[in-house]
């Protein structure tokens, strides 16, 4: 690693490189330990070098977003993280193709569009997080997903050459992405607005963002969301953890949200490991009791093995 530090220090990028970031201050669960290797590269040539050298160093690398869905080990994250947050562009034609870059905060794409008097990406404001992660994640917000409204995504494949996919293409599913097979890195997605009344769009904007604000999302610190929905159930995970009382649970700093109980919130001072411990003890109870398998929704990045 200490190589890889040496090479990227000698790349002498225009964006930051950081060694030993801690990844609480990039998470919205405020947990993590520390990045080894922390870069932001500027553009994408400089994104292809960074690669690359990781590449020559049998580096893995991690590509962050806005840490909206993330549960990253107090240990850390070895090896290199890359914060795409300067892949920030918007351009909106006059025919509503919306191309945002991947690092673009999903409320700035949601307001662009909204002044250039578009409609379709208000449903996702007020969810936390960058385009690139809403792809990947195939985020899914009052009853719209992402890949109802995406015209196509350009991306580094693993070889690091620019390729173009249209949804069509990939495999796109309920909260599944055919990004997350793979360790390709999203640059810009182009998506298909439609033409309509700015007062309509902004009603819509700020209605689900008081829908959120009432069920206490912006409560505490969380990833939103800790399960996906199994249709196979029969009824939300939600539903499901308050079917057995839990809502309120505390492991250490971590606690089950009073207002939605699928929503974990640090109090302040949670580790991760404590909102790991909680995620654990749901899906126990939820099994134990009523045979059903939650399957978390937010990613688990580092070591978490001495937790089992
Ligand atoms: C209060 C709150 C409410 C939420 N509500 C919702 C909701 O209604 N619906 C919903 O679906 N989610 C919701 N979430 C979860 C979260 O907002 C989404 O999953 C969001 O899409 C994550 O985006 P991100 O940029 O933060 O991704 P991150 O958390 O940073 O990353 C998620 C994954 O995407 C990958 N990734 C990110 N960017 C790129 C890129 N450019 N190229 C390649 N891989 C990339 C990362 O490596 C990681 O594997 C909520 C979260 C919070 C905190």
């Amino acid at each position: 690693m200490v190589n890889l530090r040496n090479i990227l220090k000698k790349i002498n990028i225009k964006g930051e490189l950081l060694f030993n970031e801690p990844m609480s201050g990039h998470t919205t669960y405020e947990t993590g330990g520390p990045a080894e290797i922390f870069c932001v590269p500027a553009d994408t040539r400089e994104l292809i070098e960074v690669l690359e050298a990781a590449n020559r160093c049998a580096s893995d690398y991690f590509i962050l977003g806005g840490g909206a869905n993330l549960l990253v080990s107090d240990k850390g994250i070895p090896g290199l993280v890359i914060d795409i947050k300067h892949f920030d562009g918007i351009n909106i034609a006059d025919d509503g193709r919306a191309s945002f870059g991947s690092g673009l905060i999903v409320d700035s794409a949601a307001e662009a569009a909204l002044e250039a008097g578009f409609s379709g990406f208000d449903s996702f404001y007020g969810m936390p997080g960058t385009v690139g992660g809403a792809v990947w994640m195939n985020a899914r917000c009052y009853g719209r997903s992402i890949s109802d409204i995406l015209a196509s995504v350009t991306y580094l494949n693993e070889s690091h050459s620019i390729r173009t996919m249209t949804p069509q293409e990939g495999d796109f599913d309920y909260k599944i992405s055919p990004f997350q097979n793979g360790d390709s890195v999203i640059l810009e997605a182009e998506f298909r607005l439609i033409k309509c009344s700015r007062e309509i769009i902004r009603k819509e904007m700020d209605k689900n963002r008081s829908d959120r604000e009432a069920k206490g999302h912006y409560a505490g610190p969380s990833a939103g969301s800790v399960f996906k929905n199994n249709r196979a159930f029969g009824k939300p995970s939600g539903a499901i953890i308050d079917s057995l009382n839990l809502r309120g649970t505390e492991i250490g700093g971590a606690k089950i949200s009073d207002h939605h109980a699928n929503i974990f919130i640090n109090k302040g001072n949670a580790t991760s490991a404590d909102i790991y411990r909680l995620i654990n003890f749901v899906q126990t109870k939820v099994r134990d009791e009523l045979g059903f398998e939650l399957e978390p929704e937010i990613r688990m990045v580092g070591d978490f093995s001495d937790l089992l």
